[in-house]
């Protein structure tokens, strides 16, 4: 540990493990300066971590949190102003714009920026708080008049001149007193509560200046307003104050802000390219799905060409359960709320249920998880070693209570279909079984063309023994158990300890789709509740009675929420194994249908699906029509292709591919279709 002799100087240490003896109330600006005029150019902003043991620490709120804004510093390791002094031994990083938390302060000063101009056009406004997010940035406001586009427009314009204006970001401190007194005498009523809530009496509270404007924060911000660079005024939206709908109606203006104009171009190329794939647009598009507001919200309609897209994605997943022995089991969608009394759902789960239904002859529950259906299965014969492991598949229907208004699509929904399975085996079982569940859930990603993947285990807090059940023993093995897994395996996981459900650890996978987004789907957890709540037990080789080790886990995890995934992923346009129409048929003229006819009967011999278009309309939009439903092949018949059993063949994203004989397509369409291409 380093500690200075003298109380003027402070040791600052860089990240090259290089040492500094600076006089103290030194700024980390300061620092970059005497190391190179460039690098006090570059830095956006500092990274300190104090050297003495007494304040050291890791700040735990969470980043972009109201606490994190509004706070006290909490000591450790936490960003400050390049031109914050520095009063203590510290370890210092200078971040430049490339490191993204650089990325979240240029965002948060840009709400400074947009709250200045704010202030400039419309005096009136009340401000609540604008912190930075994942993809920008927003501050919520309160203005009696709605701010209409052209309102946005001008913020936007005025936004240009505060940077072109350079204000530095100025902190100063002032008792908590007398902001709460200016800010009242101001009506700022936002802000007051901020500081009644986030800090504490006698505290000095820290204001940051721009110019004219300034705002109760913690702060850090970029040396300057110039240096928001890139920026754009997005939306807004309404949110009620503290989202109480009983409060004042704010305004929540968002916006974002880049380092440069490229980056914000190709933020916005993406957002182009997300809204492109918005799986509710191409649902619509396409027929594949729909949600019907007269029988509720949240619950899926799978129309003709989406039902045969998941009639796809069942038998596979059928298909390859029975491969990898698994046995296929049904249960009923209602079961006695006794039941769901033994599982425990109806305490800790009831929240996510629907209410019971009164029947004649006991009340009755919807489903909302698949287990206790199979863990009824299996107990109803008595099991030995011999019969280890069990593993029960469903392609199981639950329904989940999700508040109104936060259904998105097939991605949050109040019914879906969950590609269930339990496997009840003995502890000397428990790696192969794991094992065997990571494959399959790397063969589903691999099949529906999902080349990355991210995994997380989820383990225990033994410091926190209370909340969890099972013994130290269980947890130690089946924790264990994971992580050799994913180790033999060599496949790179991040481990969360304390983030395991409180029955037992489990592995999380998280896809990447073609934009890079992660997607929550596959889970293995393991369970050791509701084995011992049902009394579970086999009969082991020594004739004694054991209980067996449960194991959860669905690889699409919801039929509907992959599907959802899928859509966006390809775009709706799907590898022919998975396409609906996997061939269009358009004759030139009504004199060549019979031959379509022909071909089409041929292709359909063949296994494949086929639509052709006998209407009396011009070739060129039948091709067109075909072109927009995304079918992968295209095929077009005249003259020359009936006299020589031929098709002249468009295939998807490479356009005109010449004429083939009709034998040879049908080898290539076939070839594509078994072999699960994922490239068409
Ligand atoms: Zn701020
Ligand atoms: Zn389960």
């Amino acid at each position: 540990m380093l500690v200075n002799v003298s109380d003027k100087m402070i040791s600052v240490q860089l990240p090259d493990g290089s040492v500094r003896e600076v006089p103290r109330g030194t700024t980390a600006f300061d620092v970059a300066t005497s190391i190179s005029p460039r690098l006090a150019a570059a830095v956006v902003v500092a990274r300190i971590r104090p050297l003495t043991g007494a304040t050291a620490g890791t700040a735990t709120e969470e980043e972009g949190s109201e606490a994190s804004m509004y706070g006290a510093d909490a000591g450790g390791e936490r960003l400050v102003d390049l031109a914050a002094p520095l009063t203590e031994d510290v370890a210092l990083e200078l971040l430049k714009e490339s490191d993204e938390a650089a990325l979240k302060v240029v965002r948060h000063s840009a709400a400074h920026v947009m709250a200045t101009a704010i202030l400039e056009l419309f005096p009136e406004t009340k401000l609540g708080h604008g912190p930075a997010t994942d993809a920008g940035f927003f501050y919520d406001v309160y203005r009696e008049t709605p701010f209409t586009e052209d309102d946005l427009a001008s913020i936007e314009k005025r936004m240009a001149e505060v940077v072109a204006r350079d204000e530095k970001f100025v902190r100063e401190e002032e008792s908590r007193e007398k902001g709460l007194t200016d800010y009242s005498a101001q009506g700022e009523f936002m802000k007051v509560y901020f500081i009644e809530k986030f800090t504490k009496l006698g505290e000095e509270i820290s204001l940051y200046k721009n110019g004219n404007f300034t705002d109760f924060c913690r702060g850090p911000h970029v040396p300057s307003t110039g240096r928001v660079k890139a920026f754009k005024v997005m939306s807004i939206a309404g949110a009620y104050w503290l989202g109480d709908e009983k409060n004042q109606q704010l305004q929540r203006i968002y916006g974002t802000a880049f380092f440069n104009a490229k980056d914000l171009d190709a933020h916005f190329k993406r957002l182009e390219e997300i809204k492109a794939r918005d799986h509710r647009v191409l649902g619509k598009q396409l027929d594949l799905f729909s949600i019907q507001e007269v029988a509720g919200s949240g619950l899926i309609f799978w129309h003709p060409k989406g039902g045969l897209i998941r009639k796809t994605m069942e038998d596979w997943m059928r298909d390859e359960c029975i491969r990898r022995g698994y046995e296929m089991v049904y249960t009923p969608h209602i079961m006695r709320r006794d039941l769901w009394k033994i599982s425990g759902h109806e305490g800790f789960y009831s929240q996510n249920m629907y209410p019971p239904m009164e029947l004649d002859d006991a009340e009755y529950r919807l489903k909302p998880m698949n287990c206790p259906g199979h863990i009824l299965i299996y107990k109803n014969s008595p099991k030995s070693y011999r019969d280890l492991p069990v593993r029960y598949a469903e392609l199981g229907n639950v329904y989940r209570y999700e508040r109104s208004g936060t259904m998105h699509g097939l991605l949050r929904v109040r019914g879906f279909t969950q590609d269930d399975a339990h496997i009840f085996c003995m502890p000397s079982q428990i790696e192969d079984e794991v094992a065997a569940c990571v494959e399959f859930a790397e063969s589903v990603l691999k099949t529906f063309g999902f080349a990355e993947f991210k995994v997380e285990l989820s383990t225990w807090d033994p410091k926190d023994r209370k909340s969890y059940v099972g013994s130290d023993e269980n947890w130690e093995m089946a924790s264990g158990s994971l992580k050799k897994v994913l180790d033999l395996k060599g496949i790179p996981f991040k481990t969360i300890p304390g983030e395991a459900a409180f029955y037992g650890p489990k592995i999380d996978i998280k896809l990447v789709d073609v934009l890079g987004r992660l997607w929550q789907l596959s889970t293995v957890q393991f369970d050791f509740n509701l084995p011992a709540r049902f009394e579970l037990e086999y009969k082991g080789e020594d004739g004694e009675n054991h209980r067996p080790v449960m194991v959860h886990r669905a690889l699409y995890g919801s039929v509907e929420r992959f599907f959802g995934v899928l859509i966006e992923h390809y775009a709706g346009a799907f590898p022919v194994w998975l396409a609906p129409v996997q061939i269009g048929l358009v004759p030139i003229s009504e004199k060549h249908l019979d031959y379509a006819n022909a071909v089409k009967a041929k292709l359909e011999a063949a296994g494949l699906r086929v639509e052709l278009d006998a209407r009396n309309e011009k070739m060129n939009a039948k091709i067109r029509e075909f072109t927009l439903q995304k079918v992968p092949f295209v095929l077009i018949m005249g003259d020359k292709e009936a006299a020589s059993e031929a098709v002249s063949v468009r295939t998807r994203g490479k356009g005109d591919e010449g004429s083939v004989s009709l034998a040879e397509f049908i080898e290539r369409a076939k070839g594509l279709v078994e072999g699960r291409g994922i490239g068409l």
